[in-house]
């Protein structure tokens, strides 16, 4: 293919604003792939993403139109992922904004629009969904203007659903996304936007080539993990893999690399002929935020667990995790991930597709230790959180946050978001009715129902993005509970020491409701380095030994009672409190 017919671009929106769909559209208008072979969201590949109709992993297609080769990378919308689009955006030359007529721009617009100019992207605007009788077109409209500063007749008018405005939409892209530079006559250097694990041709490059080419058997170094590896195929996306014999300068498709790991082949890392070759710009290495413990609800899938965790890996470099042993969970795993999200879709995985039945712990940030030895540690979980007497500092991750929402909901937005320790920054009026908040944050609030909150607060209409700021000095301390003064590890937590109280009180009532009556007087509390804060007890169930005595001897009665308090206690100082899964869950979720 001559470089002067390539178009490499693709698609900016906030979630549900219709990407996919119009992705479909692109693939059944342009002929890839076959009308009767098209199911919904094509290029969203996992099943979680297809019912949840949030797109996680980017799937590229490459499709012909009018003599031109599309390459179009489908972006993840979710701000875990941004890293990944930022790094998809770098492989392209073009972007198109996509904008919903019954929403307007959201928090994620902007934030991918913004990530877009740093790349000095063609930007092509159009406004979605104008099939639906509450479009609201010219208001749309007039956002992108503010925006992009961009004249009215240059926005497009399109429904991804019906079609309408489609071809013309693609047209345009091709007369405005320009060509990819012509490099052909240099070694290999090519970015990696995204990879997966293949269990016959192993790890699996998504690349785009910004010099040479390459062709199966060839020699391929990867300048950030320095491994080599040798090129088992080469070929591009129908969304499938296509072999094909070269991928040269300028187009988007994968290199089969026979690797044996993801962690090889990183996101952002550059793919190159030579060991020697400059790294092209904007690596950056991913770092979980955001931890919990994993554990199977039957103690004895521990193998099972670790297997699918293994094999999640594979294709997710930013999973990572360590054995834990817990008293009351037994054997799992501390598990880093980038954000809740993340969270969510690494454990209904586990569910779904490896049927285990899982206990999660409350998930909690990462948190830099300075010690009084001077020393720095960064702690993961509660039980890694040194005593008082050692700790000199605490810090905890900020993030910086932009709340986009009609104004009407500013006052109950920002009440909500100082009562969640957010620091307030200022405030942009985006047109008459759309405001954006700028907060800055503790990931830790984040993590406890900040954004179910925020969707009410604003009807809805709220919407969010952040990203990390820096580590701030913060004063924590640990929270334990017991259950029948028998510390249950799984529920301690870390928490703002002013909010220590409150919290341990919230948990100790919940808790009372949820876990059933036993033999025994049951205590719980909760605790804070061994100081008792807060504490309720289930009292026992009574099994009535006397109703079978018909009033009478009162003296047998009496004897009768005696027995069965000594039996209590004895119950107690054995006893181990089955504690339902839902008490855990209700907890957890706070
Ligand atoms: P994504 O999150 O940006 O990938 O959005 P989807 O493509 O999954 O679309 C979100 C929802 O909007 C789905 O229910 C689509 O059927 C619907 N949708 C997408 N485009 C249109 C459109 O042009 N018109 C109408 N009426 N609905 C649309
Ligand atoms: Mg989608």
């Amino acid at each position: 293919m001559n470089i002067k017919n390539i178009r490499n671009f693709c698609i900016i929106a906030h979630i549900d604003h219709g990407k996919s769909t119009l992705a479909d559209r692109f693939l059944e208008t342009t002929g890839t792939v076959e009308k009767r072979k098209m199911k919904a969201q094509m290029l969203d590949q996992m099943d979680i993403e297809r019912e949840r109709g949030i797109t996680i992993k980017l799937q590229p297609v490459r499709m012909q139109w009018k003599g031109v080769e599309l390459n179009l990378i489908d972006t993840p919308g979710h701000v875990d992922f941004n890293y990944e689009v930022s790094r998809s955006l770098a492989a392209v030359e073009g972007a198109i904004l996509l904008v919903d007529a019954t929403q307007g721009i959201q928090a994620q617009t902007m934030a991918n629009l913004y990530l877009a100019l740093d790349q000095n992207l063609t930007i092509i605007a159009a406004v979605n969904k104008i099939d639906l009788p509450n479009a609201q077109v010219e208001k749309t409209k007039h956002e992108i203007m503010n925006v992009l500063g961009c004249k009215e007749d240059e926005i497009y008018l399109i429904s991804g659903k019906t079609g309408q405005g489609v071809d013309a939409l693609l047209d345009t892209v091709v007369a405005r996304v320009p060509e990819p530079k012509k490099e052909s006559d240099k070694p290999l250097r090519a970015l990696i936007f995204d990879s997966e694990f293949d269990d016959y041709k192993g790890v699996i490059a998504y690349i785009r080539i910004f010099e040479g080419k390459v062709r199966s058997g060839d020699k391929l170094h990867f300048i950030s993990t320095k491994k080599d590896s040798d090129s088992i195929e080469v070929g591009y996306f129908n969304p499938y893999l296509k072999k094909d014999m070269e991928l040269q300068s300028g187009e988007i498709g994968y290199i089969a690399t026979g690797l044996k790991s993801v962690k090889e082949c990183k996101v952002g890392d550059t793919v190159a002929g030579r060991a020697d070759i400059e790294q092209l710009p904007g690596y950056k290495e991913v770092k979980p935020m955001v931890f919990a413990g994993i554990f199977s609800k039957n103690g004895d899938e521990y193998q099972k667990l670790r297997e699918a965790l293994d094999k999640l890996k594979l294709n997710d470099a930013s999973l990572v995790y360590d054995p834990e042993n817990s008293k009351a969970l037994g054997f799992g795993f501390r598990c880093g991930f980038l954000g809740l999200l993340h969270l969510d879709i690494v454990q209904e995985r586990l569910k779904r597709e490896y049927n285990l039945e899982l206990v999660i712990t409350v998930p909690s940030v990462a948190y830099q230790i300075l010690l009084k030895d001077t020393s720095e540690i960064i702690i993961r979980s509660p039980q890694e959180l040194p005593g008082p007497d050692r700790r000199e500092k605490v810090f905890e991750p900020y993030m910086k946050l932009d709340i986009f929402s009609p104004k009407e909901y500013l006052g109950a937005i920002m009440q909500l978001t100082s009562e969640k320790r957010g620091v307030y920054v200022n405030t942009e009026y985006f047109d008459e009715h759309i405001a954006v908040i700028h907060y800055e944050m503790p990931l830790s609030s984040l993590l406890v129902d900040y954004y179910d909150k925020l969707k009410s607060a604003s009807s809805g209409y709220a919407s969010l993005n952040y990203e990390f700021l820096e580590y701030r000095q913060c004063d924590i301390v640990k929270l334990d509970i017991l259950v029948a003064e028998d510390p249950v590890e799984a529920l301690s937590m870390i928490v703002y020491k002013d909010e220590a109280f409150h919290v341990g009180k919230k948990i100790v009532e919940t808790l009372k409701e949820k876990i059933p009556r036993h033999q025994f007087v049951v205590k719980i509390q909760a605790a804070v380095g061994g100081k008792i804060i807060a504490s309720e007890r289930i009292s026992a169930l009574r099994k009535d030994v006397t109703a079978k005595l018909y009033g009478g001897d009162w003296t047998r009665r009496a004897k009768l009672l005696e027995k069965q308090k000594k039996g209590k206690k004895k119950m107690m100082q054995s006893g181990r409190v089955d504690i339902p899964t839902d008490a855990f869950m209700e907890v957890l979720k706070r």
